[in-house]
């Protein structure tokens, strides 16, 4: 006879937690609790805000990988013991427990509505006629790559509060980028912000003008921002994982991805505490440790065979540079052209993430 599965609740469908819940759907009850109705791969979206068709890949119904388990698109507001509360009042109970919220985003709640608003982004970046980006981390590099090969004829203006570009990389890599955006005529501020107001709407008739810490001004139709967001743990303040945050907001992990002090709640992803840099492969690599440890300690295997996850520091970083080139660190020498731009830039690796959640790279189903 089936022994009884046991109820897994996985809080948000991002990176690690939609590739978590595909893993483990036929091995447990279970209930993925998202905030959206869909999972977007995050490094798509600047190539699907200027060209919107691309999105029909990267934005993924969590229906279309998810087959045998529920959907609850919700936020999960409160955590007791045995159930997670959700804002619309709904009370989900568990047996196991996993967090998997990243980092804050202020996206819709379906996939059609995601798809209308890259059209909405692109005609905005098409009818300006000067565009300013705040921000010169990778995301800020990358969305100035993809407008500067897509819509080569706009004054783009990227303003950085760092001494140089993507300040996780190498001086080397940094400056390889620098010069591929020069190259593009992008103008790149370092060393200045940009004074933001909670009032700064882009204009629908015209220009705007913002001012930098320097007192520059910068002209602009429209603005995009490229900051680092926070980590989505507030909500968690107010519940029983409080004391399992550290000063940072993020969640306290052991070796097994188990929640410290809590053998029934794992967590993954951005949200965890762990050494490394905070990056998707590195999410969907704690993913698949969570997965193995769940089905073992579900199997009621021993905890010495439970998979122990090792903090690592990234063989290669990629940045793309538009649709064709990119820049590359390994540990040993930083190239940059069409070269990585091959193995990056073409695809983003939408393929290759739709292929881990079992689905068709190449599909472009529409709703
Ligand atoms: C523009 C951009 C480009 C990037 N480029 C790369 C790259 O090239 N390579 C790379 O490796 N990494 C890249 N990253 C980083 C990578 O996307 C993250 O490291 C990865 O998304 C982390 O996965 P996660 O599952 O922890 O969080 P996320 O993918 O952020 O998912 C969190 C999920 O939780 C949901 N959620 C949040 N709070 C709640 C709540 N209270 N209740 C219910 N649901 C909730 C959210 O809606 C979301 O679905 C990029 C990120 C961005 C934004």
């Amino acid at each position: 006879m089936e022994r009884e599965r046991r109820r897994v609740v996985i809080i948000g469908g991002g990176v690690a937690g939609s590739l978590l819940a595909k893993s483990i759907q036929f091995n447990s009850d279970l209930t993925l609790i998202d905030e959206k109705e869909y999972f977007e791969i995050p490094w798509a979206r600047w190539r699907a805000m200027v060209d919107p068709s691309f999105g029909e890949r990267s934005v993924i119904n969590h229906r279309d990988y998810l087959t045998n388990g529920r959907i609850v698109a919700s936020s999960a507001i409160d955590i007791t013991e045995t159930e997670v509360l959700t804002a619309e009042g709904r009370l989900i109970p568990y047996d196991y427990l996993v967090i998997a919220t990243g980092h804050t985003d202020s996206v819709p709640k379906t996939r059609t509505e995601m798809l209308n608003q890259y059209q909405t982004e692109c005609e905005k970046i098409n009818s300006a006629r000067s565009i300013l980006i705040v921000g010169g981390g990778p995301t800020g590099v990358e969305l100035a790559g993809e407008i500067a090969v897509d819509f080569p004829d706009k004054l783009l203006t990227l303003v950085h509060n760092g001494p140089r570009l993507m300040e996780f990389i190498g001086i080397k890599a940094a400056s390889k980028a620098l010069n591929w955006l020069t190259s593009k005529k992008v103008e790149v501020k370092l060393g200045e912000s940009v004074i933001l107001n909670d009032d700064d709407e882009d204009n629908a008739n015209g220009v705007k003008l913002f001012q930098t810490s320097r007192g520059e001004s910068v002209k602009a139709d429209c603005h995009f921002l490229c900051t680092g967001r926070p980590v989505a743990s507030s909500w968690l303040r107010r519940t029983l994982l409080k004391s399992n945050l550290d000063k940072r907001g993020r969640l306290m992990v052991n070796e097994n991805l188990r929640v410290k002090n809590r053998n029934n709640v794992f967590a993954i992803g951005d949200i965890t505490d762990i050494p490394e840099i905070k990056q998707g492969y590195l999410a969907q690599k704690h993913a698949l440790v969570a997965a193995k440890n769940l089905k073992l300690i579900m199997d009621g295997e021993k905890e010495s065979k439970l998979e122990k996850y090792e903090p690592r520091t990234p063989k290669a970083v990629m940045v793309s540079l538009g649709r064709k080139e990119a820049v590359a660190q390994f540990s040993f020498t930083t190239v940059s052209g069409s070269v990585p731009g091959m193995v990056k830039s073409k695809d983003l690796f939408v393929g290759r993430t739709r292929k881990k959640l079992g689905l068709q790279p190449n599909a472009t189903l529409i709703d």
